[in-house]
């Protein structure tokens, strides 16, 4: 089985209390079923004052946010279930967070969530390398037709070709018409080549006039997390800001969702919401690395939003292709 992770993963350093933000803080915490099996039995008074804050959750169990906080949080910053019981109690999410890791059965991709600052910062200033693969034993056919999977790693290759040969702007009109190039792949058909002039000028003709507040107010409806996203969703106090870093943003977002398009073979509805994801960090503008990460912690880290990001794609007028377009020739650097 082979394990690809991205030539940064290996530098990441949990900030711990010099974290400008923090993962034990605003967002419930899921307990794996092992650890709440592990905490359901633990003796003593510690044991029952991890039970106060274990909360029912659809899938079990979660440590639910007290005054924005986990209240597994100590006020010097330490997890109390590490200092006490070792980092081995740590349940799952605690335990990897922001490592990711995607197991597609003969492979397994790793990566860092954009919405750690460090994993941020990694992912925006890293030097640029390729991947880092190394195989190992173990591993076994994944549950899903390998000619689908064989299409979604090329066109996945395709897009990152075509998001480091062009400028921001055009790599972004051309990878939303490319999304669908690959989507009539995977649907079986044959895709219909076009060099990446003419798709420029057909993005150019279809492009309806910039809408940004269709795609803020999209934003808007959804679960909001934190009072600083509601406060930049509602601003217009920066200036927006797309410069080519904002690519990275892009890399991550396909190097993350490409594949999964394999769960449902619904690929365009992924590539729009990626896209849509750095159209709308680029508009709130502020530091890039800062609105790219809480972006991310809304956005990446909620089942809820994501799910309803994918919907949009299809229900919502701010991310028909004409919007997108629109909103994607209006952006300069
Ligand atoms: S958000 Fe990242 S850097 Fe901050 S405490 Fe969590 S893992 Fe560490």
């Amino acid at each position: 089985m082979k394990i690809i992770r991205p030539g940064y993963y290996d530098q990441f350093r949990c900030l711990a209390g010099a974290c400008p933000d923090s993962c034990c803080q605003e967002w419930d915490v899921l307990i794996d079923d092992k650890s709440a099996q592990a905490y359901l039995a633990l003796e003593g008074s510690f044991g029952e004052e991890i039970r106060r804050h274990m909360k029912p959750d659809t899938d079990g169990f979660c440590f639910e946010i007290l005054d924005r906080r986990c209240p597994m949080w100590r006020e010097d910053w330490l997890c109390k279930i590490q200092a006490e019981l070792g980092e081995a109690a740590l349940c799952q999410v605690c335990a990897q967070f922001p490592r990711l890791r995607h197991d597609y059965g003969t492979f397994v991709e790793l990566g860092l969530e954009l919405s750690c600052p460090e994993a941020a910062r990694l992912i925006f200033t890293a030097e640029e390398t390729a991947p880092v693969s190394e195989c190992v034993s173990g591993g076994e056919s994944g549950d899903y037709d390998t000619a689908d999977m064989d299409v979604l790693l090329r066109t996945r290759k395709t897009a990152l070709e075509i998001l480091d040969a062009h400028p921001l702007q055009d790599a972004m009109s051309l990878l939303l018409l490319y999304g669908y190039c690959a989507q009539d792949e995977l649907d079986g058909f044959e895709p219909d080549p076009r060099t990446p002039e003419e798709d420029l000028a057909f993005a150019a003709q279809m492009a309806l006039p910039a809408d940004w507040a269709s795609l803020r107010e999209l934003y808007s409806q959804l679960d909001i997390l934190t009072p600083r996203w509601s406060r930049l969703l509602s601003s217009n106090e920066n200036t927006p800001n797309f410069p080519d870093a904002l690519k990275r943003m892009i890399r991550c977002g396909i190097e993350r969702y490409w594949l999964q398009a394999i769960s449902d073979l619904d690929l365009i509805c992924r590539v729009k919401m990626i896209l849509a994801g750095a159209l709308l960090v680029g508009s709130l503008g502020g530091d890039l690395i800062c609105t790219a990460q809480l972006y991310s912690k809304e956005i990446d880290n909620s089942t809820d939003n994501l799910e309803r990001i994918l919907d949009a794609a299809y229900t919502n007028p701010a991310l028909t292709d004409r919007h997108l377009l629109g909103l994607i020739q209006s952006v300069t650097a």
